[in-house]
C-alpha cells in the first residue's frame, strides 16, 4: 500500500505512527526508530457472488440450536421471515425496554461478518448496529483494511438493547442467539470478526479473557468458520492505547481474506479448546 495512504488510514484509525527523522548531517546519526507496524494489505477484497459459494459454506450449528427457543424457531427462516421475527420478537424481557429491535446490516453475501454484543442507545434509536461514535470508529477500522462498511455484514449477539447498556444475561442470550445463528447460516461468511469480550465469550463458549482470545485464529464451534477476536470500538474509544493491537487484528483479517478460500493449511484444528 502506498505509504502516504497507509499513514492516512492509520491516522484516521487513531494509531500513532512514529516517523524516523532524517539525519540532519552526516555527523548527526541519531534517529527515532519506527515501531514494527505491519504492512497494510492492498484494499481489494472481492465481493462474493450470492449463489454457489454460499451453499458450499452453509454451516451446521446443531449444538447451538439445542439451547434455542422453539417458538419462533428461526432455523428454517429465510431473510424476510427472520427479519420479521426479530422485529416483533418478545421472547425475552428486553422487548419491554427497547425502542426497536436491531436486526443487522450489510452485504448478505459477505465474506466477512462482524459480530458485536448488543445495541446501544444510538443503535436502539436508529435500528442499525454500530452507529454513533463506536460505529464511526468501526467504519474507519474497516476502511483501514480496504473494506467499506457496505461490503461486510454486521450483527449483534442480542437484537435488543439491554437497559443502561448492562451486560446481556445468559437467558437473554439463549433466547436470542438463534437469530444470529440463522444469520450466520444464511450468509456463510469466510471469516468472522468478533468485537468485544461479551460476544467472544458467548460465541466461543469460554470465559477466557479477551486479551488471551485475540491475536490468534479460532473457529466457531462445529461450523469451523475461522474467527478472530478484537477489541470493541467503544472500548478503543476509552482506551486508545489499544488501537495498535486492534490494527494488528484487522491486518490479520485482511490478509486472510486475500488468501485463497478454504486453504486447509490455514485452519486450526477443529474443535480445538480455547485456552
Ligand atoms: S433480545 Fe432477542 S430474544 Fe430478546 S426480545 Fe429482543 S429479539 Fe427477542
Amino acid at each position: 500500500m502506498e505509504e502516504r495512504r497507509r499513514l492516512g488510514y492509520l491516522d484516521a484509525l487513531g494509531v500513532e505512527v512514529w516517523i524516523p527523522r532524517a539525519p540532519a548531517s552526516k555527523m548527526a546519526t541519531e534517529t527515532h526508530p519506527a515501531p514494527p507496524l505491519a504492512e497494510a494489505p492492498a484494499p481489494s477484497v472481492s465481493p462474493r457472488a450470492a449463489a454457489g459459494p454460499i451453499k458450499e459454506t452453509l454451516v451446521r450449528l446443531d449444538d447451538t440450536r439445542r439451547s434455542l427457543p422453539t417458538d419462533p424457531d428461526p432455523s428454517r427462516m429465510d431473510w424476510d421471515a427472520l427479519a420479521q421475527a426479530v422485529a416483533v420478537c418478545r421472547a425475552c424481557p428486553l422487548h419491554e425496554s427497547r425502542t426497536q429491535s436491531v436486526f443487522g446490516v450489510g452485504n448478505r453475501a459477505a465474506e466477512l461478518m462482524i459480530i458485536g454484543e448488543a445495541p446501544g442507545a444510538d443503535e436502539d434509536r436508529l435500528g442499525e448496529p454500530f452507529v454513533g461514535r463506536a460505529g464511526q470508529l468501526l467504519n474507519r477500522m474497516l476502511a483501514a483494511i480496504g473494506l467499506p462498511r457496505e461490503q461486510v455484514y454486521i450483527a449483534n449477539l442480542l437484537k435488543c438493547r439491554p437497559p443502561g447498556n448492562r451486560d446481556p444475561r445468559p437467558e437473554e442470550v439463549r433466547q436470542c442467539e438463534g437469530y444470529l445463528v440463522r444469520q450466520i447460516e444464511l450468509i456463510g461468511p469466510r471469516l468472522i470478526l468478533c468485537v468485544g469480550r461479551i460476544a467472544a465469550q458467548h460465541l466461543l463458549r469460554t470465559e477466557t479473557s479477551l486479551g488471551r482470545l485475540r491475536g490468534r485464529w479460532l473457529e466457531l464451534g462445529e461450523t469451523g468458520i475461522p474467527l478472530r477476536v478484537t477489541y470493541h470500538p467503544a472500548y478503543l474509544l476509552r482506551s486508545p492505547d489499544q488501537k495498535a493491537k486492534a490494527w494488528e487484528d484487522l491486518v490479520a483479517v485482511a490478509q486472510r481474506l486475500r488468501a485463497p478460500a478454504r486453504d486447509p493449511d490455514q485452519r486450526a484444528p477443529l474443535s480445538s479448546p480455547v485456552k
